[in-house]
């Protein structure tokens, strides 16, 4: 464990020897690039996720990429995309030579895309949407599909914060024309880096089959076991693959996912619980009760600023609490340096955003400790958000 100013730590790997275990049998394999160890991992996101088709790619980002390339997404086009996310899900509009069109989220309490602004949003040159379910937290994709049918859009779920969120009876990832899901080593699921990308549609899934491996019409590894003896090269793809060392973790992880999920539940009541009782904080998704990834724990401080909200992220650091924000909007970076839009929402939570540590092995004892450390900042010292 590498050394650390922090007593709690924002996120910790669920990590044990399992995880080892999986990596020495496919070290001990002789094949570590693609192979079965994708494929099982793919299965068991079709079994699990209820999807028809799954690809694991080398991260979230390409898994974004390469769905726009599949749905025809290119220059002139325009893409209606939460401002309130990583910086990944906007790029992927650039790679294509498409336009990100910035939206607000809905709420102070929802911090997921707003429905009625994306419909303001909409131009003849828009082509697609991509949400964002943040924390693992349902954008409102029944009314998100229905704009997307009456316009003629196409759907992508950026669902890195949401493997195995429930959405009535679908999983997230599954409701558009992709679900794209990032392995990096702090996401639920963790591989260091990695990826996959879900889909329903078989023609969507053959062509972003050919884009993951530079467009050829068979594998390495098909070769290896005699399956295929030559191939062709039909589309210009990418070397987007998974390797079979990260896969066989994946697995571990997705296998152990259940469980990791059912610890933040309770985790998180207990958080909300206690931080019920303290003035000057919303706690976003506060009322929402079906099962979710809760992939991180946002609080959103009433009445303040960055410079408060800085202030208060350095106390907690100076007692030894790791937090972060997410996100710093991305139409305000400078890449984007979008001076035109305005979105109100977005630029508070924003500025006013803190995300505490939350991980499935945090205890109650320093979810005791955090919750008092805010407390005595926020009502006793006044400073940072005074309501
Ligand atoms: C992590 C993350 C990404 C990027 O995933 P990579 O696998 O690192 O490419 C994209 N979008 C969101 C919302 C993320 O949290």
């Amino acid at each position: 464990m590498k050394d650390s100013i922090y007593k709690i730590p924002l996120f910790a790997l669920n990590y044990g020897v399992e995880e080892e275990q999986a990596v020495l049998e496919v070290l001990n394999s002789k094949w570590i690039s693609s192979g079965p160890k994708c494929q099982e991992l793919e299965n068991l996101f079709c079994q699990l996720f209820n999807s028809k088709y799954a690809l694991a790619v080398t991260n979230c980002t390409s898994a974004l990429h390469m769905s726009l390339v599949a749905l025809g997404v290119g220059q002139g086009d325009e893409v209606i995309v939460p401002s309130l996310t990583f910086v990944a899900t906007a790029n992927a509009i650039k790679y294509v030579g498409a336009t990100p069109v910035f939206c607000d989220i809905a709420s102070y309490e929802n911090l997921t895309i707003d429905p009625e602004r994306i419909r303001k949003l909409i131009t003849p040159r828009t082509r697609a949407i991509i949400v964002m379910h943040y924390a693992g937290f349902p954008c409102d994709m029944s009314a998100i599909n229905e704009i997307a049918r009456e316009n003629n859009l196409r759907i992508i779920e950026d669902a890195c914060h949401a493997p195995l969120s429930d959405y009535g009876s679908r999983k997230l990832g599954t409701l558009g024309d992709f679900g794209c899901f990032s392995f990096f080593s702090n996401k639920n699921i963790s591989t260091g880096e990695g990826g996959l990308l879900l889909t329903q549609d078989i023609d969507l899934y053959e062509k972003t089959k050919l884009l993951r491996s530079h467009g050829m019409t068979s594998l390495s590894y098909e070769r290896s076991t005699g399956h295929q003896t030559t191939y062709d090269v039909v589309d210009l793809g990418f070397n987007y693959r998974l390797d079979d060392i990260r896969a066989s973790l994946g697995i571990v992880q997705l296998n152990k996912l259940s469980s990791d999920l059912n610890k933040r539940k309770t985790l998180r009541e207990y958080y909300i619980d206690k931080l019920v009782k303290i003035d000057g904080l919303i706690i976003p998704f506060c009322e929402y009760h079906d099962f979710v990834s809760n992939y991180i724990f946002p609080i959103v401080l009433k009445d303040s600023n960055h410079q408060k909200r800085d202030r208060l992220r350095e106390l907690l650091r100076s007692r030894g609490i790791q937090t972060s924000v997410h996100y710093p909007a991305v139409h305000r970076f400078e890449l984007y340096n979008d001076k035109t839009t305005c979105l109100e929402i977005t630029e508070y939570v924003s500025d006013c955003e803190i995300t505490l540590p939350f991980y499935s092995s945090l205890t109650k004892e320093k979810i005791d400790y955090i919750v008092t450390t805010l407390n005595e900042f926020i009502t006793v010292n006044e400073v940072p958000c005074a309501v």
